[in-house]
């Protein structure tokens, strides 16, 4: 063990796996350790850096904020504030205008949507529906809305009232009554392994939860921010979401999440039920503001689709008896491969120097920043030819690491 493992593991909470470098610096979508090697990021900070890594146009915004106005308190508004909730709601183009409630991180945006979910309907509406395997976070109210019960259960006993159900219309149609206040729903489970929804399911739970009197309140933490291709994951669906809660992307490395209603759900909220120091504060909001503008004018979004397919195409093209297929839309991809060996492989990419991780046991992820372009599908291509080349050798395991 070197130094900076030692400090790491004499220091740091024990909970995170021992880090897998020491990063330093980073450009585009390239990062350096201490030691100078440099790494392909193919995963941006799990769909964080949407840019890439110190983007003119990230720091710049960042620079200028934080010599103009950096934080005040949410008694005061901030011109960056409005400008990115007003351009949160025009991008989810949901045409009935909406509401946004900034926090710090997407654990927080779902902590937020909990609060909702129980103001409609109140104790006559004391269940909430989210689906087996979902992630939302790790906090508390999000915890418990997450569907995987390994994490929770160490933190039981959790809010009351949350119930997790199959990703399936059958499931949702035999749970849901006029109990229910709202039904949590990930477009693409990412942490579950880049598991797309069934199809159609988007629009047959917006049926059923207007049906019912239900919010449905989509999770786009992972897939917002023009990642799979349009905005938000529920524009594929072609639905109207009561609510969705954003995060990673939409800052592209600031600490930024939120939630934002439509409809009646932008009623629901009064004065003094919910707050936080920090969210909306100018200098996140307007590194946002910048990101999304970014992403608005270099047509990002259509390059999400367009390096999407031609990453997909690659991962075909190598007819490798260790990959059985590729899930996932635009630059949220997960590789299925045929053994339980997403550990192996991914450990076996870091070591030539591409980033990429395990989402599961057989699921490697991939997420790229939004920017990347031929140079970087190609480089990808020679790398993660190696690592795939590395599990016939057996020449890197995650122990020797
Ligand atoms: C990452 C993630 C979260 C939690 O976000 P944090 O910023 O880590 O709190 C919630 N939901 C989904 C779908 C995520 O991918």
């Amino acid at each position: 063990m070197n130094a900076w493992q030692q400090r790491s593991g004499a220091t740091m909470m024990r909970t995170f796996g021992r880090p897998l470098a020491l990063l330093v610096r980073g450009e585009g979508a390239r990062v350096w350790d201490a030691d100078g090697v440099e790494y392909l990021d193919f995963l941006a900070g799990i769909a964080v850096n949407a840019l890439g890594h110190a983007h003119p146009v990230f720091v710049e915004a960042i620079a200028r904020q934080a010599a103009t106005l950096a934080h005040v308190s949410n008694y005061f508004a901030t011109p960056p504030q409005l400008e990115l909730a007003e351009r949160l709601t025009r991008l989810a183009a949901t045409g009935s205008g909406g509401r946004v409630f900034f926090g710090n991180s997407g654990a927080e945006a779902n902590e937020a949507a909990f609060k909702l979910a129980r103001l409609n309907g109140g104790t006559a509406r004391p269940r909430i529906l989210a689906l087996t395997d979902s992630f939302h976070g790790r906090t508390i109210g999000s915890l418990a809305l997450t569907g995987k019960a390994h994490m929770r259960e160490p933190f039981e006993p959790l809010p009351g009232g949350v119930e997790h159900i199959d990703s399936t219309l059958e499931a949702l149609e035999t749970a849901i009554d006029e109990s229910v206040a709202a039904l949590f729903v990930e477009p693409i489970k990412g942490e579950a392994g880049v598991l797309p929804l069934p199809e159609g399911y988007l629009k047959g739970a917006r049926e059923l939860t207007e049906r019912h009197g239900a919010l449905l309140v989509v999770d786009e933490i992972q897939t917002g921010a023009g990642r799979t291709g349009e905005w938000f994951g529920f524009q594929h669906a072609d639905i109207r979401p009561d609510a969705i809660t954003v995060a990673k992307g939409i800052g592209g490395g600031v600490p930024i999440g939120a939630l934002v209603t439509f409809g009646r759900a932008s009623e629901l909220f009064t004065v003094g039920q919910h707050g936080s120091t920090f969210g909306g504060n100018p200098l996140a909001t307007a590194t946002a503001n910048a990101v999304l503008g970014e992403i608005e004018s270099a047509g990002l979004v259509r390059n999400a689709v367009e390096r999407g397919a031609q990453l997909r195409d690659i991962v075909r093209g190598y007819a490798s008896p260790h990959i059985e297929g590729v899930r996932g839309q635009g630059l949220l991809l997960g590789i299925a491969l045929t053994e339980p060996r997403a550990q192996e492989l991914a450990a076996a990419a870091l070591a030539n120097g591409l980033i990429v991780n395990a989402a599961n046991e057989s699921t490697i992820r991939i997420a790229p920043p939004l920017i990347i372009g031929e140079v970087e599908l190609a480089e990808f291509e020679r790398r993660f030819a190696r690592a795939l080349a590395c599990l016939d050798h057996g020449t890197q395991t995650e122990s020797d690491r």
